[in-house]
């Protein structure tokens, strides 16, 4: 298992590429646009076949384009997966296995490899560069209270944008996290989660993390 995280400066995107160094292939997750030298770089390196670039989701104005590294490499693109449910990721002896987690935009993903969840901005509201902005609160409640927080407490969550310097976190660190606003129920989400913090600002919670 190789697993290499890459954070892009001028968006603060955080990229990660997943291999198998025994058969040599890899996927990519949110690559940035300005690290494609890089990732390419760390390809030839190893001398890793790049199979997948994949999104966690994409904005309507999102400027972290795929396009160039998918030339360079023949990687295909999946922008989205549209029965995420059932597919799953295959690389080398790898298995990615694709998560529904909507809230942040209506058709977020997760990917999940072994004790490691790649969230997007699923927990980072604030973080997002993106100025066009889609959060619906209730599929997020959805998406955290039915999937994400039914994953063991050691997974370990990584984001797409650094929450606060931090790059990742437990999810039993989460879990603790948003106890309190998640017990009072959905309604009390939405309601509490706007009146505090606005359609643009962060979840309860990530602004309080060490
Ligand atoms: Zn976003």
């Amino acid at each position: 298992m190789h697993f290499q995280a890459i954070e892009g400066r001028d968006t603060g995107l955080i990229g990660y590429l997943l291999s198998d160094p025994d058969e040599r292939v890899s996927v990519i997750v949110d690559p940035p646009r300005s690290c494609v030298d890089v990732v390419l770089a760390l390809l030839a390196e190893h001398r890793f076949r790049l199979l997948r670039v994949l999104r966690t989701h994409v904005h309507e104005d999102d400027r972290d384009d795929c396009t160039r590294l998918c030339v360079c490499t023949g990687a295909l693109l999946s922008p989205h997966v549209n029965d995420a449910e059932t597919t799953q990721i295959v690389f080398g002896g790898e298995v990615l296995r694709p998560m529904a987690t909507p809230g942040h935009t209506p058709r977020c993903v997760s990917y999940l490899w072994r004790d490691r969840l790649l969230c997007g901005d699923l927990f980072n509201f604030g973080s997002c560069i993106s100025a066009e902005y889609q959060a619906d609160l209730g599929r997020l409640f959805d998406s955290l209270t039915r999937r994400v927080f039914t994953l063991p407490d050691s997974t370990l969550v990584f984001p797409a944008h650094p929450v606060r310097g931090r790059h990742v976190a437990t999810l039993a660190e989460l879990r603790q996290r948003y106890a309190s606003i998640l017990s009072r129920g959905r309604e009390a989400f939405m309601t509490e989660t706007a009146r505090r913090h606005g359609a643009r600002a962060r979840p309860p919670g990530f602004q309080k993390l060490p």
